[in-house]
């Protein structure tokens, strides 16, 4: 059953085996196996269950429906959008589909450096495959490529780098490009479409939406309830109280509300918060004298990849990945003066654009800021703005190579430039904080795993130090940045998770 704030207005008090807050990738998993093994469960989702006759298509009624803060919620610098889903399904219901396992360095890195040794390689192995199966990944076949993400193959592939198509968890994609405001064709196999069947298949499982959970109640280690308000979706007041009561809690509200969390609850210890990658990602776009169209078609597909084994981070280097934006998203998303922008947006249908995906170190921290609202404090040290800026230049030098007109550059100051001469105005550019147009799709750690309670907030079983029976199963637990797309790795480690739970 899935209930909505209307459903219960006066708000509510329940018991139950399993609590699970926040229904995303982590969440949706862990309630799918729990149910699955015949434990009682119960979801809490802050946001609101948005079937596809709800997806208007429209940025401006899906942006404030389906994203956290309506898609605003920014570093406390301003300078980079950490972007993140706010319904049932959590950030897979808004993620761009792409599919990408943890690689074998990364894992490798985090067993070496943070001990994370309760799993092999195989035992991860055998977890993405199942998870690929339930959310029906499969490659993105070329035929499908738009032009947009054709020509990044094609300029990758002229500069001799490795290109290619990634996979996807689309089915029967009619290729409309609105993947960032919610499918409107069930065609993207959201967690809202996948994992939360299957649990409520189960018969054992009650999900309530228009849920927020504001503090976990607890005594001598023990969780014993999770107090919250249901929100009104348009401006997230507050309109009942509810109260859960559990044997069991999973906290997988992701890496930002997650702390936040364990912090307004006294959970987690000195650890709570930190440790925080963005992967920062930014924008190249360039015009080409023909049509792109690159808001048709399967949005982000193509692939040029420059990342390479390190024996300081597991994976260094960058991705450049092509992507299409909503009009309003591509128009925030450049460092383009007013009449530059205004001859940029009267080209749409000839811009093409790509990001530059960055693994990041774990520099930042989610702080519980006075009013209660996360404070997410983030800088790009040295390493990560030399890696971004090298990769604006690689994406650049990518467009030209395809026959690009002109490229406009992330950087404010920078003019676009229409040669790979002039690029030579990249020598000595910096990425200021909160001048370059940067994203976040995927916050990471401020719930670290570790074997040391000093260093980390949860064990190798996800269960939070100090703590009898609650757990984190979300992006929040990754020691560092998982170097890629986190939607599998999310679901593969709260898989192997929440199956340790009930063996
Ligand atoms: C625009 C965008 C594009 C992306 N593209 C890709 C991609 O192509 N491929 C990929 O692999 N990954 C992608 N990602 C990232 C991926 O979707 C996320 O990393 C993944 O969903 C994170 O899982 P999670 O469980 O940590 O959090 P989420 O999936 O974000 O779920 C957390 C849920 O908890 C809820 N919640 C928060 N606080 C509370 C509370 N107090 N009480 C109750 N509920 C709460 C939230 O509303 C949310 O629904 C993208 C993300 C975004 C935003
Ligand atoms: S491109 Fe495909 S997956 Fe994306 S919104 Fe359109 S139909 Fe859905």
């Amino acid at each position: 059953m899935i209930r909505t704030g209307a459903d219960v207005p006066e708000g509510f008090v329940e018991r139950t085996d399993v609590c699970v807050i926040g229904s995303g990738a982590g969440g949706g998993v862990a309630a799918a196996v729990l149910a699955g093994a015949g434990r009682e469960v119960w979801i809490l989702e802050e946001g609101p269950h948005v079937p596809r006759e709800r997806m208007t298509q429209r940025e401006e009624e899906m942006y404030p429906l389906l994203y956290r803060d309506g898609g605003e919620q920014r570093t406390d610098d301003g300078g980079i959008s950490v972007l993140q889903g706010r319904a049932l399904g959590g950030s897979t219901v808004v993620n761009m589909a792409d599919v990408t396992g943890i690689r074998e360095e990364v894992w490798a890195h985090w067993r070496q450096r943070f001990g994370l040794t309760r799993y092999d390689l195989d035992a991860l192995a055998e977890a993405e495959a199942i998870c690929r199966g339930v959310i029906g990944a499969n490659p993105i076949a070329p035929s499908r490529l738009n032009r947009n993400n054709a020509r990044l193959i094609e300029g990758g592939a002229r500069l001799g780098l490795a290109t290619s198509t990634m996979e996807h968890n689309r089915t029967g994609c009619v290729g409309s490009g609105y993947c960032l405001v919610g499918c409107a064709y069930d065609a993207k196999r959201s967690v809202a479409l996948t994992w939360i069947p299957r649990a409520l298949a189960t018969g054992h499982a009650t999900i309530q939406t228009e849920a927020r959970v504001e503090r976990l109640e607890h005594e001598r280690g023990r969780v014993i309830a999770a107090n919250g308000q249901i929100v009104r979706v348009r401006d997230s007041a507050a309109l009942a109280p509810f109260r859960i009561e559990a044997d069991t809690f999973v906290i997988a509200a992701g890496s930002v509300h997650s702390p936040l969390l364990l912090a307004a609850s006294g959970l987690g210890g000195r650890a709570v918060g930190r440790h925080l990658s963005l992967q920062p990602q930014a924008p190249v776009a360039a015009v080409f004298p023909d049509e792109i169209e690159m808001f048709r078609g399967i949005p982000q597909a193509a692939l040029v990849d420059c990342e390479r084994a390190s024996a300081e981070d597991g994976l260094a280097g960058f991705r450049l990945e092509a992507v299409s934006a909503t009009p309003g998203m591509a128009a925030v998303t450049t460092a383009l003066d007013t009449e530059q922008l205004h001859r940029f947006m009267a080209s749409y249908r000839r811009v093409a654009a790509c990001l530059c995906l960055v693994p990041d170190r774990p520099t930042g921290e989610v702080r519980r800021a006075w009013s209660g609202r996360p404070r997410i404090h983030y800088r790009l040290d040295a390493s990560t703005e030399a890696t971004l800026l090298e990769a604006i230049e690689t994406a650049a030098r990518c467009w030209l190579a395809a026959g690009a007109q002109l490229v406009a550059l992330p950087i404010p100051g920078i003019p676009p430039v229409r040669s790979v001469d002039e690029l030579g105005q990249l020598a000595g550019a910096r990425l200021r904080p909160a001048e370059a147009p940067l994203i976040s799709a995927h916050p990471q750690g401020t719930c670290r795993m570790g074997p040391d309670p000093a260093t980390s907030v949860v064990g190798l079983d996800h269960r939070i130090h100090g703590t009898d029976n609650a757990y984190v199963f979300d992006a929040s637990v990754f020691p560092t940045t998982a170097a890629s797309h986190t939607q599998l790795p999310v679901m593969a480690l709260s898989w192997l998770g929440a199956r340790a739970l009930i063996s």
